[in-house]
């Protein structure tokens, strides 16, 4: 059925089949009575001038976008807006009196997912894996919560460097690049880990980029991952005891934060947080 009252909103990469963002922001948008319909767009690299083109010409309210176009997208904008900025990556695509406007909601989403599961980040150690456009909203979130240090770990180890030289040299004595050798003795040491790679999703679901004695019961394991639910990451921290959380509630809060820019309102999602996340977990068994 078409809603020819109600504006467009799309989730924009490639691939794009598999995204969950349809169904959580359709849900969303039907809780709240929005005036949306959203859809998944498949657009290859080529195609994204043509894209943000209809952007301009008003045939879409806003795009989420996801890889691998979250920093391709950014010249194409009129403006990039805190924390996108600092970031130097988009998830969200607002339009703004025929302006572009670019933000990043991953970060906020990372940092409510973390509250949500009363995983504290304030002055606390953490071994963060990954240097990836993730990383680096996850390493925002992090300096925001003031945590006390991160021990940057990359399998390329020069990719986290660069990541660390991005940061404004006030922020930068916190985060320490480490080598991808020393994570098993650091994670020892933390209180968080948290996997920004994309070790444990599909074709690598058998492995994890930590040995099972890196873990202990005294520390949180964060994956960013969320299909499958549970890595071997996960499995690997929850027998020692240790706290996990996985990627969906972190794609569920950067959606929020999306939604409440399209729609300038506050959306209060608690009493549909288990039915979403139930909703999204069936999804990805599919
Ligand atoms: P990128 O492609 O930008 O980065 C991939 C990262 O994974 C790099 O650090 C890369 O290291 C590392 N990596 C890949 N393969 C290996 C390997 N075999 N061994 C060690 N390291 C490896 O991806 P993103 O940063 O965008 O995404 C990373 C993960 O975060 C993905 O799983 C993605 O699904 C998830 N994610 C979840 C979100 C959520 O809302 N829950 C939001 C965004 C991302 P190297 O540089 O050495 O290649």
């Amino acid at each position: 059925m078409t809603h020819p009252h109600r504006q467009k909103l799309a989730v924009i990469g490639d691939p794009i089949s598999h995204s969950l963002s349809p169904l959580l922001q359709n849900h969303l948008i039907a809780h709240f009575a929005l005036p949306f319909v959203y859809e998944a767009v498949h657009v290859r690299a080529r195609d994204l001038p043509a894209l943000v083109a209809r952007l301009r010409r008003g045939e879409l309210a806003g795009v989420n976008v996801t890889i691998p176009h979250k920093q391709a997208i950014i010249p194409l904008l009129d403006k990039v807006v805190y924390p996108a900025d600092r970031i130097g990556a988009v998830n969200t695509v607002c339009v703004m009196s025929g302006k572009l406007i670019g933000h990043n909601t991953d970060a906020v989403g990372f940092e409510h997912s973390c509250a949500k599961a009363n995983i504290a980040l304030s002055n606390k150690e953490i071994l963060l894996l990954g240097a990836g456009g993730a990383a680096k909203a996850v390493v925002f979130a992090l300096l925001a919560k003031q945590a006390r240090t991160i021990y940057l770990c990359n399998r390329k180890r020069e990719r986290a460097e660069h990541l660390r030289e991005s940061l404004p040299e006030a922020e930068r004595g916190r985060v320490q690049v480490v080598s991808w050798e020393e994570r098993a003795a650091i994670a020892q040491t933390v209180e968080v880990v948290i996997n920004a790679t994309s070790v444990g999703m599909h074709a690598t679901q058998t492995e994890s980029p930590l040995p099972a004695t890196a873990f202990h019961q005294n520390m949180a394991a964060i994956d960013l991952i969320y299909n499958p639910a549970e890595t071997l990451f996960l499995r690997q921290a929850k027998s020692t005891g240790a706290a996990t959380l996985n990627g969906l509630p972190m794609l569920i809060y950067q959606g929020v934060a999306a939604l409440e820019l399209w729609s300038g309102r506050r959306l209060e999602i608690e009493e549909l947080y288990v039915d979403l996340k139930i909703r999204m977990r069936a999804a990805l068994r599919g």
